[in-house]
């Protein structure tokens, strides 16, 4: 079984050191020494001089709306995980949807001016698979309007832009550490800002507003993370630059072995060092991609719709008319990619999706018998012949 991705996990016994370090000291969570460790090591890692650990990435995106005091309309992308929407909902603002760019399947600068009412008060963008936005295109409109900007970095650990870490833009980026990413703790994520004042408000915020034992400087929420959490990042960082090697080689062999396939993958920024978070195809058709899919399946590998379907049209936001978003989920799929991958399932990988392609390419797409059933048959007609 190939699934669509595995949880990186570190030498058992590397995690078992922390684990009776634990125990030694019996503090468990509440701002301990693993939680400081790991942020001094995470932010030296980063080379970016301030961040919080939270407790995941979904938190992470709420504190961020609250800290910058968000209210009204939001414009948002509908190319994302649910949480970048649900986040906006649940602070009490309307997501406004702009389309994505039909190459980088993030958010349209060009339309975002045209959504931008006296009720709009910020941009909340994602780095779609850690594939930076337009960012100063993003910035100059916010700047002439007077909005926020909050990136939603959830894609982006060990990506930077212009030689930085791209969790430095923005007037907050937060990123997601869950078991899925590249980089991660179990359950955890992070926000970044560049601005002390902010960051000091979003450290209270995390710990439910509390600036001293027995006093509270805002409104707070329980965001922290803890020790066991942090124990696992700090495994994981000692592998973080093998796991982005890895991650590099297998795309472009993907990429190789992919050559013949008539799809289209994410046109990356110019100014990036790219981190090979996904591997993302867009098929030509949704026919097309189902039946990749359904050929997939039946060699127990496991790609994913991923975005799908367009957050535009979610059952709890206003629908808009989002096009080249909902084109785009209609035909994208990520491929399985993660460091256990060996180049041979990613050679059978490629030989199924090719095979599917050859089968359909000079036919209507739109035939009912499936590349799978037709072998079958095939097979079926060999015995048949062989015992009359
Ligand atoms: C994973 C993810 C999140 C949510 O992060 P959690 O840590 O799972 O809460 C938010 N946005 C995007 C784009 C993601 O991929």
């Amino acid at each position: 079984m190939i699934p669509v991705t595995k949880p990186y996990l570190p030498n058992v016994h590397e995690y078992e050191d922390y684990l009776n370090s634990i125990w030694e000291r019996q503090w468990l969570t509440n701002n301990g020494p693993l939680v400081n460790e790991f942020e001094l090591k995470l932010k030296r890692y980063l080379k970016i001089q301030h961040l919080l650990f939270v407790s995941n990435g979904t938190i992470a995106l709420q504190i961020a709306i609250k800290a910058l005091d968000l209210r009204g309309e939001i414009i948002t992308t509908p190319f994302s995980y649910v949480a970048t929407s649900s986040s906006i909902v649940w602070e009490g603002c309307t997501p406004v949807y702009v389309d994505i760019d039909k190459d980088t399947f993030n958010i349209d600068p060009a339309k975002i001016e045209a959504a931008i009412t006296p009720q709009t008060s910020a941009i909340v963008a994602t780095h779609v698979f850690g594939n930076p936005c337009d960012i100063d295109a993003i910035q100059e409109i916010a700047d002439r309007y007077d909005l926020k900007v909050i990136y939603d970095a959830a894609h982006c650990f060990g990506t930077t832009y212009k030689n930085k870490s791209v969790f430095e833009y923005g007037d907050i980026s937060t990123t997601s550490f869950h078991a899925t990413k590249l980089f991660h703790t179990i359950e955890g994520g992070a926000v970044f800002t560049m601005d002390p004042e902010l960051l000091k408000k979003m450290s209270y915020m995390r710990n439910f507003g509390h600036n001293g034992p027995e006093s509270f400087a805002e409104l707070g929420i329980n965001a922290k993370n803890c020790e066991f959490h942090a124990a696992m990042g700090l495994c994981n960082l000692n592998y973080v630059d093998e796991i982005l090697e890895k991650r590099k080689s297998l795309s472009f062999y993907y990429w190789k072995h992919l050559e013949e396939l008539e799809a289209t993958y994410p046109k990356l920024n110019d100014d990036l060092d790219y981190n090979y978070a996904y591997f993302p195809v867009v098929f030509e058709s949704e026919d097309l991609m189902l039946k990749s899919l359904e050929a997939l399946a039946a060699e127990k590998i496991y790609a994913r719709r991923y975005f799908y379907p367009s957050l535009s049209s979610l059952p709890y936001v206003n629908k808009q008319f989002v096009p080249i978003c909902e084109s785009i989920a209609n035909r994208i799929v990520c491929l399985p990619l993660y460091h256990s991958l060996t180049f041979s399932d990613l050679e059978l990988i490629s030989r199924v999706l090719l095979r599917v392609q050859n089968y359909y390419k000079p036919q209507q797409l739109n035939t009912s018998r499936s590349p799978i059933l037709v072998e079958k048959e095939v097979v079926f007609e060999i015995n048949a012949h062989k015992n009359p």
